[in-house]
């Protein structure tokens, strides 16, 4: 099962965005504590379709001079593309020496461990928010379900993890961005080559929409006031610093421009 790719460069690095998956989701429902008829208003007059919202999965590939990065690792098991189209692209998976996990839900993860039970990625070591970690490895722990994400993909690798405690670069170019609300560990990403630069925000927005309407909060963020001010926040800095902006769950391969737009944004995706 191959995905699609998107490739581009920043600065001397060799970005590429792997489709893990593609799903196509209600608006409505993935907004609940948001009016239903104001959702759809919201979804149409910005030219999307409410009830057919594609919602991707989008893999961040990162090949530096020093390192081969891989930001995340998708759902895993039979509905994850990203080995063979890693494969397919000349990338071994021996050769990833880091992947960056940027929070503990099981569409990040699920990928780490592979059906047989050993390491995806069998060379790498893992950077992760220390609180992300902390907080998942307890859960892992907590569970006697074999199929706990958590817990079968976590665990494993707890030898091979880099804590990160603050907002740093702890790999040339690539900073470590504190963005809470959606988990209370969320880290985003400022990619950063001969000053050239990509924000990639993970999952602070869900959703295009969400430039419009920052304060629309998905039913999966933990604490919904903290994710819309660090929505606003990442947002801000895109649009006034004109910086490349990825997003893991919009359509593929989630990659564009902020502007600002009112009292808030809009979105200008480059076409995969
Ligand atoms: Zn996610």
């Amino acid at each position: 099962m191959i995905g699609s790719t998107h490739r581009f460069t920043v600065g001397d690095f060799v970005c590429i965005v792997f489709c893990d998956a593609d799903q196509v989701r209600d608006g409505v429902g993935l907004f609940p504590s948001v009016d239903p008829d104001t959702l759809k208003k919201g979804f149409s007059d910005l030219g999307y379709q409410w009830d057919a919202l594609k919602f991707s999965m989008n893999i961040l590939y990162i090949k530096t001079p020093e390192h081969s990065i891989l930001v995340d690792t998708g759902l895993g098991g039979n509905r994850s593309k990203l080995p063979e189209s890693l494969l397919l692209a000349g990338i071994e998976l021996n050769k990833i020496d880091t992947v960056i996990i940027t929070h503990g839900h099981g569409d990040h993860i699920g990928g780490i461990i592979g059906a047989d039970g050993s390491p995806t990625f069998p060379k790498a070591r893992y950077a992760i928010w220390k609180d992300e970690w902390e907080h998942w490895l307890d859960v892992a722990q907590k569970t006697d379900d074999p199929n706990n994400p958590a817990r079968k993909n976590l665990i494993p690798i707890q030898d091979k993890v880099m804590l990160i405690e603050k907002e740093w670069e702890f790999l040339p170019g690539i900073h470590a961005v504190h963005a809470p609300g959606h988990t209370m560990g969320h880290m985003a990403l400022l990619v950063e080559s001969k000053g050239e630069k990509l924000l990639h925000i993970v999952d602070a927005a869900h959703s295009p929409v969400q430039l419009a309407h920052p304060d629309w909060a998905p039913g999966f963020d933990v604490d919904p006031q903290v994710s819309t001010a660090t929505r606003k926040t990442l947002f801000a800095e895109a649009a006034d610093e004109k910086l490349l902006m990825l997003a893991y769950h919009f359509g593929f391969p989630g990659v564009g421009h902020v502007e600002r737009s009112g009292d808030a944004f809009k979105w200008e995706p480059i076409s995969g």
